[in-house]
This record gives C-alpha cells, sequence and structure tokens, in this order.
C-alpha cells in the first residue's frame, strides 16, 4: 500500500480524494488527510495563479509529514469575468464567504450576460520533504447556469452546467464528476505517477 497524504481541510475536495484512488483503478493508494494540519504554520495564498499556490502549500506541509503530501488549488475561471474569480474562487465574496454566498454574487455579476462560458482549473503539486516531486493539472469547460441546480458536490457545483452530462456538476454523484473534471483529471495524473515512481 501506498500512501499519501493531502493538505486540504476542503470537505468537499476531500470526499473526491477519498474515492479517487478507487475511481482511477489505483487501490494500493492510499489517499489520507494531512493530520493535525490545523495546528500547523498555515500556509498563505498569495499566488497569481493556481501553480504557484499549489506549489507553495506542498512544499510547506511536506516538510511536517513523513509521507508524500499534496496539494490542490483550483477554482473556476469564467470569461465574460476576465477570468474571475479564478485564484480567489473560495474568497470570491469575502474572505470567509460560504458557498452559497459565492454562488449568488456569481449569479449577480453575470444577470443579463449572454456569454456563459467557464472553466474549472485544477493544479496538484505533490512533495516530499520539501522537495517538488511533480506538477499535474487538469480542466473542464462548461456554462454558467442562470440558477442553481443539484445538491451534489460543492463550491460552484451547482451552477457549473456540463453540456456532455446535460446537468450540473450539482446533479451528478461524485464518480461521475471523477470521470470529467478538473480535479479528475489532475488526480488521474498524480496517481499514475505515484504508481509509477513513488
Ligand atoms: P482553494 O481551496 O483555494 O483551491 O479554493 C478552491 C475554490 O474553488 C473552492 O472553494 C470552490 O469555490 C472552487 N472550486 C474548485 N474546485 C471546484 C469544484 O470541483 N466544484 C465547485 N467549486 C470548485
Amino acid at each position: 500500500m501506498k500512501l499519501i497524504r493531502s493538505a486540504t481541510t476542503n470537505p468537499g475536495k476531500l470526499r473526491e480524494f477519498r474515492i479517487a484512488a478507487g475511481h482511477f483503478g489505483h487501490s494500493h493508494v492510499q489517499i489520507e488527510p494531512l493530520e493535525h494540519i490545523a495546528s500547523l504554520p498555515e500556509c498563505t495564498e498569495d499566488g497569481e495563479t493556481f501553480e504557484e499556490n499549489a506549489i507553495k502549500k506542498a512544499i510547506h506541509y511536506s516538510v511536517h509529514a513523513h509521507r508524500p503530501v499534496f496539494s490542490d488549488d483550483s477554482g473556476l475561471v469564467v470569461a465574460a469575468l476576465d477570468g474571475a474569480p479564478g485564484v480567489r474562487s473560495a474568497r470570491f465574496a469575502g474572505l470567509k464567504a460560504t458557498d452559497e454566498e459565492n454562488n449568488r454574487l456569481l449569479l449577480e455579476k453575470l444577470e443579463g450576460v449572454e456569454q456563459r462560458i467557464a472553466w474549472f482549473q485544477c493544479v496538484i503539486a505533490l512533495a516530499h520533504e520539501g522537495r517538488l516531486l511533480g506538477v499535474f493539472n487538469g480542466s473542464v469547460e462548461g456554462l454558467i447556469a442562470t440558477e442553481p441546480r443539484g445538491q451534489n458536490g460543492f463550491g460552484y457545483d451547482p451552477l457549473f452546467f456540463h453540456p456532455p452530462f446535460d446537468c450540473t456538476f450539482g446533479e451528478v454523484d461524485a464518480n461521475r464528476k471523477l470521470a470529467a473534471s478538473h480535479r479528475g483529471q489532475a488526480l488521474k495524473k498524480m496517481l499514475d505517477y505515484v504508481d509509477e515512481r513513488l
């Protein structure tokens, strides 16, 4: 069994990480959260790109673990908003904003806007004892719906209409989402790397 740790405190992401290894046929890779992450020195996410933030977080937290640690930096890029909310997706409506508040603000900003193309991006960085091992990415395109639909997932999922599914990410289960999502693509690349190289 190969154990790697995730440096996230986002329960929505953790749920997807937990099923990813089985989903992608790497059942001997085990993904567990980094223990005691809340008591470790915090890593400020001040980068201007997903990649910068993911690398910074993975290196920072891997210093505090025996096993390799990965960090996911991800977000929603909306064409009509010049790429916003982007790296600020989690705090679009304010530092401690809830998913509902972020979604409401997004709908407000897109009121009356016809061009609703958007994509999720995910960059995963994997590090061991302060050394970067690899960077893996994924993206998925969709359209921002005019009202939330579905109770599944997290973040902007209820507003992210994915044409091949003919519904939002909020309306599909985690396995179906992983098969298409930005995070699923990046996780698959990382799991292939872990399998072959660690
Ligand atoms: P991070 O923790 O700084 O990477 O914040 C990522 C934020 O982007 C989340 O809090 C969500 O608002 C948004 N996000 C990233 N991935 C997803 C996804 O798969 N579904 C919905 N929202 C997402």
